[in-house]
């Protein structure tokens, strides 16, 4: 009740610490769930305004041994409270840059891009540039088809560190998207002077364009700052066709969303794009 928040004392609450035991279980399992081979990775098409397949995105799962599939939007916040974060992204850019080195051979596939979530912990890892080095020469990936998704969350660290950071990374030939565009608090000074080459716009503006006037103000503005920057706009969650044509007329680059194809296996994926590629 509303009277508890002025007790100095927490009270012992019963229904609260089964949540906060559960939540403890789930990250210690979450420790094993890597070496036990409990994580996969999907990929999401990317499309252009021509519908041609230009990339995708990698998104991780988890299959837990009793509670089956556990959403990201739940796990991936608990392994970065317990940083097994680090060793998760670890795979998953070498994973990536596994898949990359293979499309590679592949002519209907060699010119996609990967895009992979970077979570601000990984990110501040101090050797985070020589972890990312070192599996680009490891797999032999092309970097210029690996692009990191950070959020604005990354942004609102030391400013002249994350500069830093993202040139080195940038001089290595990747490049840098930012997710989630708009629903940060970062200063679009500040972001104008990141090297970045995409903005992805949140599918929550996706979601209320066709309805409301303001989230398409929003997304016109961040199409109009896209472009002043010359850099990609991507937008997450387009599930209809009246969603797609208003981001195209607004001039928006790439879509992506279960429109166009939900996450899928890797196989899956390269199937799609070269039976769409041949017909
Ligand atoms: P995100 O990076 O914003 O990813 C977009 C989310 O939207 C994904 O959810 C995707 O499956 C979902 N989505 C795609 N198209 C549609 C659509 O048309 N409609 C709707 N309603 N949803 C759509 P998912 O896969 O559950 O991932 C949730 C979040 O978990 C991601 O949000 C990202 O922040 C995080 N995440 C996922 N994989 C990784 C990872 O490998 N590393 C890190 N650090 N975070 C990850
Ligand atoms: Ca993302
Ligand atoms: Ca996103
Ligand atoms: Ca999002």
């Amino acid at each position: 009740s509303k009277q508890d928040g002025r007790n100095l004392i927490r009270q012992y609450d019963p229904q609260a610490q089964k949540v906060l035991n559960a939540r403890m279980a789930l990250s210690n399992d979450l420790n094993l769930a890597l070496r036990d081979g409990q994580l996969k990775l999907l990929y999401q098409l990317q499309v252009d305004a021509e519908n041609q397949a230009r990339g995708a995105e990698c998104l991780m799962r988890w299959h837990h041994p009793q509670h089956g599939q556990v959403s990201p939007v739940e796990f991936i916040p608990l392994a970065e409270d317990s940083g097994a974060i680090v060793a998760m992204g670890d795979w998953v850019v070498r994973l990536a840059c596994e898949t990359l080195a293979r499309w590679a051979q592949v002519p209907q596939l060699s010119h996609l891009t990967l895009s992979v979530n970077v979570s601000p912990r990984q990110f501040t890892e101090t050797d985070f540039v020589a972890r990312i080095s070192h599996i680009l020469q490891d797999t032999g990936a092309s970097p210029h088809l690996l692009r990191l998704e950070v959020t604005e969350g990354i942004v609102m660290q030391d400013k002249h560190e994350v500069i830093a950071k993202m040139r080195e990374l940038c001089a290595l030939g990747l490049s840098f998207s930012i997710d989630d565009f708009g629903t940060g608090y970062s200063s679009l000074s500040y972001i104008q002077t990141l090297p970045l080459a995409e903005l992805k716009i949140d599918k929550a503006f996706v979601n209320e364009l066709t309805t409301s006037e303001r989230a398409q103000a929003i997304v016109k503005a961040i199409i109009a700052i896209g472009h002043s920057m010359g850099i990609t706009l991507v937008s997450e969650g387009v599930e209809t066709q009246a969603q797609k044509d208003q981001l195209l007329a607004l001039g928006c680059t790439l879509l992506q969303g279960y429109l166009i194809t939900r996450p899928i296996e890797c196989a899956a994926l390269e199937d799609l794009v070269i039976s769409r590629h041949s017909s």
